[in-house]
């Protein structure tokens, strides 16, 4: 999580966080607990908490807005990986929360 992360979660907190299953540990070489997971198609899991609203990941920790933090963070999914501080949509998330906006993320993932 970037700096702004770190007192944000609002991503965490709003999107049915949803990859492949073969990303969970339950697969050779997966690595998401597959025990934080919830199928929700023949392919697809989501992190559970994040399959309906109001949406909370399981793998959240703390406060949103305030202080959070990722209890999985070396182990989260793709989706997780490729989501980036300042991208639109986590722009609009912040600016709905009364939080800044943030500056377009840099090519390279985080
Ligand atoms: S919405 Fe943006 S700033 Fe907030 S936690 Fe997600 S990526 Fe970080
Ligand atoms: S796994 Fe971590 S980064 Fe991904 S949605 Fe859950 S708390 Fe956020």
């Amino acid at each position: 999580m970037s700096d702004a992360c770190l007192t944000c979660g609002a991503c965490c907190t709003w999107f049915r966080v949803s990859f492949y299953w073969a990303e969970t540990d339950a697969h050779p070489g997966g690595t998401v607990p597959a025990h934080l997971t919830i199928p929700i198609s023949p392919h697809l899991v989501a992190m559970r908490g994040t399959e309906s609203k109001p949406a909370r990941c399981v793998a959240l920790q703390g406060e949103p807005g305030q202080q959070v933090g990722c209890s999985i963070y070396p182990l989260r999914s793709s989706t997780c990986r490729e989501f980036q501080a300042g991208e639109a949509r986590c722009n609009q998330l912040r600016q709905a929360r009364g939080l800044p906006a943030l500056p377009a993320p840099d090519a390279a993932p985080q």
